[in-house]
């Protein structure tokens, strides 16, 4: 299969067996994502990525003796509508353990997480295939500080991302390739973005995927089971389990004994395109999990489940639907559209405003969007454009008018998103205003005529479309300011006038 097949038109039949010479992989997802609460889990400190080290810490995160954690109720809150937006079902009674173990950017020497009683179990995200990826669980848990290995001969630690909320959300292992696992986890951005739990930026850290590949030929048992980390973009993330899976299967074919699949957690390296064996089994750790004494067993009251379920909103789906059915728009448009809440809501406005949903999502993808990578859609870029969604429907609102032509109307708005200014503003600033001078418009159209006698007999002779040829030199003499609807009907005019 080429690489450049889209993931959609892949992932929508099962995998081709001739892929991967009959094996059969299995993949599963783990998805670490950081909630967008104001405090971090335990404590009162104020985490912000990028700050200075070790300058957003206090006594319960840095583990001074006596320290005691308190349950910040609003990651509380977010871990629970993650777990309704995942269809996920809420336990009513749950508690925080001790998973231990030693390093450096672990002051208490154990992370409180959740072990055998998570906050939530099962739900899953249906592909668009049809293929349902199951959950297993979703747990909270807190985040542990960065060690910096690359500062000569030391290491250093900040502190400051020690107790920053988690959730750990573990799918079964049902993924079947590459493109399932990437489209999996669009899916699961999109809606932990549209239930506002997290922003979701893998850039900064907050979305972490570690994944798990095993192959196995049709009717035996799964072999051995290959963690894969490191992997800082969905794009690699699918890159590397093709890579794996390649890796798997070149090692048992080999039948060379001295070649060995492992279990063990490998890391991907992008630039490379291969994995690494980061550690081996002897690295396997027992946490000797046991119950965390110093925080109380969670219930989750109906009242407390219900405000959670309230504040949800609607899922990215039903946002996708609605957009199809009350606005006219594609099933493309309105993907493209709900794939951000930051965009659905500009795109909303802009809609309202302008009155027509269809321009307001032309103009949003092919010149708003384009200019924002795909890491930038779902972040705040959209909400730190100089453009304003008002400034937008303000700009459509010149062009159906027919004050400015499209391409007029694409001149302005990159000028807007440069500088900020008013679209009526720049559209003077710029000398974009439509030519409605007739007699201007019907001297290029004559001049355009001149010595065209092919074009002119083939528009007699029925073929209008042969107009077209004179379009553009009559659209520069005008310097772009003329309407090209206008200008063909002109020059078809003048045609039919000759003789
Ligand atoms: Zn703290």
């Amino acid at each position: 299969m080429s690489a450049t097949q889209s993931t959609t038109a892949s992932a929508a039949t099962a995998p081709d067996p001739a892929r991967w010479k009959g094996w059969i992989p299995v993949i599963g997802l783990e998805v670490h994502c950081q909630l967008r609460t104001r405090t971090k889990l335990f404590c009162g400190c104020e985490y912000r990525f990028g700050a200075e080290p070790n300058t957003r810490t206090c006594a319960v995160c840095t583990a001074q003796p006596g320290a005691l954690p308190v349950l910040n109720r609003e990651a509380l809150a977010y871990a629970i509508r993650a777990g309704l937006a995942l269809g996920a079902d809420i336990a009513p009674w749950s508690k925080f353990d001790r998973k231990n173990y030693f390093y450096c950017d672990l002051p208490k020497g154990y992370q409180i997480s959740q072990f055998d009683r998570p906050f939530c179990t099962g739900g899953g995200i249906t592909l668009e295939s049809g293929h349902r990826i199951r959950l297993t669980r979703i747990h909270l848990e807190e985040d542990a500080g960065k060690a910096i290995h690359d500062r000569g001969a030391h290491t250093l630690v900040d502190l400051n991302r020690a107790g920053v909320p988690l959730i750990e959300s573990v799918t079964e292992a049902d993924v079947r390739s590459p493109e399932e696992a990437h489209e999996y986890l669009e899916r699961l951005k999109e809606i932990l973005l549209h239930a506002g739990v997290s922003d979701c930026d893998m850039e900064k850290g907050s979305l972490r995927v570690d994944v798990n590949v095993s192959i196995h030929r049709p009717g035996e048992g799964w072999r051995k089971r290959v963690e894969l980390k490191n992997l800082n973009s969905f794009r690699n993330v699918a890159a590397a389990i093709e890579h794996e899976i390649a890796r798997q299967i070149a090692i048992y074919e080999s039948n060379d004994p001295s070649q060995q699949v492992v279990q063990e957690t490998r890391l991907y390296d992008a630039q490379a395109g291969v994995t690494r064996s980061m550690r081996g089994k002897e690295e396997a750790h027992d946490y000797r999990y046991f119950p965390e004494p110093d925080l109380l067993p969670v219930q989750i009251d109906a009242a407390f489940l219900a405000e959670q379920r309230e504040k949800l909103g609607e899922s990215p789906t039903a946002l996708r639907e609605r957009y199809q059915r009350e606005l006219g728009l594609s099933a493309y448009d309105a993907g493209v559209l709900t794939a951000s809440p930051a965009v659905s809501r500009w795109f909303e406005e802009c809609a309202k405003l302008c009155g027509s949903p269809k321009d307001a999502a032309n103009w949003i993808q092919n010149e708003i969007l384009r200019g924002l990578s795909n890491e930038q859609r779902p972040a705040a870029a959209i909400a730190e454009l100089r453009v304003t969604p008002a400034g937008l429907a303000q700009l459509i609102g010149l062009v159906q008018k027919g004050t400015l032509n499209v391409p007029g109307g694409r001149q302005v708005l990159r000028a807007m998103l440069e500088t900020g200014k008013d679209a009526a503003v720049l559209v003077r600033e710029l000398g974009l205003e439509q030519v409605s001078d007739t007699g201007a418009l019907e001297q290029w159209c004559r001049e355009a005529l001149v010595g065209k006698d092919k074009v002119i007999a083939d528009v007699k002779a029925g073929k209008e479309k042969a107009i077209g040829a004179l379009v553009g030199p009559v659209m520069k003499a005008s310097k772009g300011a003329a309407n090209p609807q206008v200008v063909t009907e002109i020059l078809l005019r003048l045609v039919r006038e000759l003789p």
